[in-house]
């Protein structure tokens, strides 16, 4: 049996204080030593339920030596906990990079899951839950914030996103731009006393948020691509295209002829017999 300690990732509330697991409790009580994103946060923490162990600092800014640096009490064998400024670690916060640590060290990495905004927001946002996509904070480089909207133009999936008060109206004037006016969840300080979520369009959620000033902790939830149109600009995208140049793209692709027309005839909608006496007219029209 290994000698070495065991990283026990610690959801912590992302608000309401009630959203600490029995567990959670349980563990920062009997580890040697709890690593935390910012020490003096998790120390009220710590305070509020009587909770008294030292603590070390991982942050983004001394990830590498203090990664180290628990690592190398791990291997020593005590037992650490990880706790970031609120909710899941290693979600948009450096946790990833100790737990990759850890794994590379052979380290057991244990979970206490609990609170997440990003879980909390989609649930809340009354948007398809389904399938999603969490995509943390976008850049502030607006050529890569683009570059990263673009990408969800077709994508079906729900978005979730994090965003600073600041970059709100910004943020939410980029999406629209991008995506069109699609419907959106703003979750803002949830669990805590003024939570609130607007569910509206992107077009009235920059309206909103162009007349107020944005205050707390956002969570943005943004409905998917509409199948039925992303359905209509593709056959829209096919009619561009010659029956023959649609068959030579899959069979520059090296998809044989049969299968070829099978898939023109799925993508434009209509039957193989079909296909064949288009081709027929193709031909006949040349
Ligand atoms: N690890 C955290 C988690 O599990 O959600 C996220 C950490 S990330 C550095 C912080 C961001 O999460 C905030 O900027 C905000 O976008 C979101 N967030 C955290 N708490 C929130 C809350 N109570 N309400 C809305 N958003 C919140």
């Amino acid at each position: 049996m290994s000698n070495k300690g065991t990283l026990f990732l610690c959801a912590t509330p992302i608000g309401n204080l009630e959203d600490i697991t029995l567990r959670v409790l349980r563990t920062l009580k009997e580890v040697d030593l709890i690593a935390a994103e910012d020490t003096r946060h998790t120390r009220k923490l710590l305070t509020y339920f009587d909770i008294h162990k030292p603590l070390v600092s991982y942050h983004e800014h001394n990830k590498t030596e203090k990664g180290q640096y628990i690592v190398n009490q791990l291997q020593e064998g005590k037992n650490i906990a990880l706790v970031s400024d609120a909710g899941t670690p290693a979600i948009s916060d450096p946790g990833e990079d100790l737990v990759k640590l850890c794994i590379q060290n052979g380290i057991d990495v244990s979970a206490l899951p609990g609170a997440a905004a990003a879980i909390t927001g989609l649930i809340m946002s009354g948007l398809s839950t389904t399938r999603f996509s969490f995509e943390g904070f976008l850049s502030t480089v607006k050529r890569h914030r683009r570059e990263h909207m673009e990408q969800f133009r077709n994508d079906m999936r729900t978005l979730i996103f994090y965003e600073a008060p600041h970059k709100l109206s910004g943020t939410l004037k980029d999406l629209l731009q991008v995506l069109g006016n699609r419907r959106i969840a703003v979750a803002r300080e949830l669990t805590k006393k003024f939570e609130e979520v607007v569910r509206c369009t992107l077009e009235e959620a920059v309206k909103k948020y162009d007349e107020e000033q944005p205050k707390g902790e956002f969570v943005l939830v943004v409905e998917g691509a509409d199948p039925e149109q992303l359905e209509m600009q593709q056959q829209e995208k096919w009619k561009r295209f010659s029956l023959q140049q649609h068959i030579d793209m899959y069979m520059e692709q090296g998809i044989d002829h049969k299968e070829a027309l099978k898939r023109v005839a799925k993508d434009r909608g209509v039957s193989k017999r079909e296909i064949y006496a288009l081709q027929l007219k193709e031909k006949k029209g040349q």
